[in-house]
């Protein structure tokens, strides 16, 4: 490993604290710029970077890097004050949402989205009882742990909180249910987990998930259970939040929202990472009604929230969405990508399932096609042979055997041909 490599890494050891993981440990990359779908090491070698939805429109893209440094020479301050940007913002992310969506909280993280989303729910509701799907992941404060089976299912976890119930990630593949009636097999589900609730005294104030489902495994829901989950949800009295912080703004395609792909509308919807292109700032949009109720006299105040900057960012980011047409350009270059991944799995037992939409898919690696046994290590072999060719991919799902993909969206027809002709590459080495 080179010196300065060496030399970092034992700094991070003495001062950061421990737990924080190092990417691909054995050979880390020490990055120095980056640019588009690249990110580029000390010696000027470019990396395709496969795993970074955060940088949503392209790294460093030039008119967001130039919004945010002269808004931030110019003026930046609390939301308090009166300045153009806020109330534009809230305009142009409203126009994008359905409705009834058009209150808009701005905070600076996808995890202050879902916190705020919970005390809009408790206010609305009176209820503390929340419904999730296993393996999700909402968050990093001590609420959305516990409403994340990701982290309290997961290594360290304390198990499941009593206020929280769990109904199975809607895997048509690997889950529970698995045949024609798959959606009112998962949606019965949902409805088991709020009657659960009810029983335990925890009548759940919300149902949450992700439409497409990240950390569960690039869950590619059946056709109808997301409607079918929501009106469950409803009738038992509980909100509906959308947690599109991995997969809104535009990644699914022309469709925009990952729930609208899904054919739903949430009460609250929570956007983070894409939505600033890397820059700190996240959202929440819900009904006139829930905000009302929230609106109890206690201010809802956030420093950074909502800053001229922050507003610039996101304004940047939408006007590139907009003239650089990337949600259609990611409903084609996924497309393509899928395409040539199932091609692969005509040739490759290894290849279970390929499934997506837009650039979101997850390739499910399997020991054997008819017992459909997760094939962890050939799953890692895969992400190292890839980083060896300059290929940047990461794992994901509960017996992390799932090849996650999700590029900055600057990621073209081209790249998708050379990710795809890597991974048969690492298959037949395998072989
Ligand atoms: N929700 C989902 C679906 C996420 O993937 C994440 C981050 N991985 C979060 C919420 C939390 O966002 P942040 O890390 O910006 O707080």
């Amino acid at each position: 490993m080179a010196d300065i490599v060496n030399d970092i890494l034992r700094r991070r050891r003495e001062h950061i604290a421990p737990g924080l993981s190092v990417l691909y440990s054995d050979d880390p990359i020490h990055v120095v710029r980056a640019a588009g779908q690249y990110l580029y090491d000390d010696s000027g070698a470019a990396y395709l970077d496969c795993m970074n939805n955060v940088p949503h429109v392209g790294h460093c893209h030039p008119r967001v890097a130039d919004a945010v440094a002269r808004q931030f020479a110019t003026l930046n301050t609390n939301s308090r004050l009166l300045y153009d940007q806020l109330a534009e913002y809230a305009e142009r992310l409203c126009a994008l949402v359905p409705d009834p969506l058009e209150v808009c909280y701005f905070v600076n993280s996808g995890s202050e989205a879902n916190e705020l989303a919970l005390r809009l729910m408790r206010a609305a509701t009176g209820r503390r009882g929340v419904v999730a799907l296993s393996g999700a992941y909402h968050g990093n404060t001590t609420s959305l742990v516990d409403i994340s089976p990701y982290k309290f299912d997961g290594r360290g976890g304390q198990g499941r909180p009593r206020h929280v119930q769990v109904a199975p990630a809607p895997d048509a593949y690997r889950g529970p249910h698995r045949d024609e009636g798959a959606v009112e097999s998962y949606t019965q589900e949902v409805d088991d987990a709020l009657r659960r609730g009810e029983r335990d005294g925890f009548a759940a104030g919300a149902f949450i998930s992700e439409a497409l489902m990240g950390t569960a495994g690039q869950i590619h829901p059946p056709e109808g259970y997301l409607p079918g989950a929501y009106a469950r949800a409803r009738d038992h009295g509980a909100l509906v939040i959308a947690d599109e912080v991995q997969v809104g703004f535009g990644r699914v395609g022309q469709e925009f929202w990952a729930f609208r792909a899904m054919g739903a509308t949430p009460d609250i919807l929570t956007l983070g990472k894409p939505i600033g292109n890397s820059y700190p700032l996240g959202a929440v949009i819900t009904t006139r009604e829930i905000a009302a109720e929230f609106d109890n006299g206690m201010e809802y105040f956030n420093t950074f929230g909502g800053s001229p900057v922050a507003c610039a960012a996101g304004l940047a980011v939408l006007d590139v969405l907009r003239d650089e047409e990337l949600p259609e350009h990611a409903e084609k270059v996924g497309d393509h990508l899928l395409s040539r991944l199932r091609e692969l799995g005509e040739t490759h037992e290894a290849i279970g399932d390929v499934r997506g939409l837009g650039l979101f898919i997850g390739v499910e690696i399997v020991a054997d096609r008819a017992t459909r046994t997760p094939a962890s290590d050939v799953a890692r072999h895969i992400v190292t042979r890839l980083r060896a060719e300059r290929i940047l991919i990461s794992t994901d799902g509960p017996d992390d055997n799932v090849l996650k993909i999700k590029p900055p969206l600057a990621f073209d027809a081209d790249d998708a041909d050379r990710l795809a002709d890597a991974i048969h590459r690492a298959l037949i080495a395998m072989e």
